[in-house]
């Protein structure tokens, strides 16, 4: 199914941005919704997923262990924060965070761009530890992955999905957790334990 409307571009104020709304199937999930928006006049284009099926504050974790499990598909919503605890990295979501379906590679790889960058800005003894982490992060990528991938969504909108189910560990955000996450203060209420 696919629909499409028009909104106000964040960036330009032009009020007709057309905005795409695609429905998925995902196998191993439920339905996914990919929204797509690209500004005509400025060129500002953002994306989020919507998960249609069955919503919970979450936490993911997966055991990534060989290049095989790199090409392990992830659905990564706009409010979801990513890290991963043996690089020492979290990507915490910002206001216009971008939603995507893709796979723990290319996560990776968005985690070592954010780190490249941040290296630009620092100096010394900072500079020599981000650049060993960076080392690491490709190394691991290139030959060698062992590093957990977690991703904590209040809205429950992410997944990771592994056609070995034992590969992904999936529960409930506790309200500790929900108080400390970007964004937790909107998960849907829990139901009465
Ligand atoms: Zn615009």
């Amino acid at each position: 199914m696919e629909g499409s409307y028009a909104q106000r571009c964040p960036s330009c104020d032009n009020d007709s941005m057309p905005t795409t709304q695609t429905e998925y199937d995902v196998e191993h999930f439920g339905t996914v919704l990919l929204t797509v928006a690209v500004c005509q006049r400025c060129g500002y284009r953002h994306t989020d997923v919507m998960n249609l099926s069955g919503r919970q504050p979450t936490a993911l974790t997966a055991k990534i262990g060989s290049l095989e499990d790199l090409n392990i598909r992830v659905i990564k919503s706009g409010t979801a924060t990513v890290s991963i605890p043996e690089f020492k990295a979290t990507i915490t979501p910002g206001p216009h965070s971008e939603g995507y379906i893709s796979n723990v590679e290319s996560i990776l790889l968005k985690i070592e761009d954010a780190l490249t960058f941040m290296l630009s800005t620092v100096k010394g003894e900072r500079l020599r530890k981000g650049e060993a982490m960076l080392k690491k992060m490709q190394k691991a990528r290139n030959s060698n992955p062992k590093f957990t991938l977690v991703i904590k969504d209040p809205l429950g909108n992410s997944a990771i999905i592994s056609p070995n189910s034992r590969k992904v560990k999936k529960r409930r955000l506790t309200r500790l957790e929900l108080q400390k996450i970007k964004y937790g203060q909107y998960a849907p209420i829990a139901p009465a334990a």
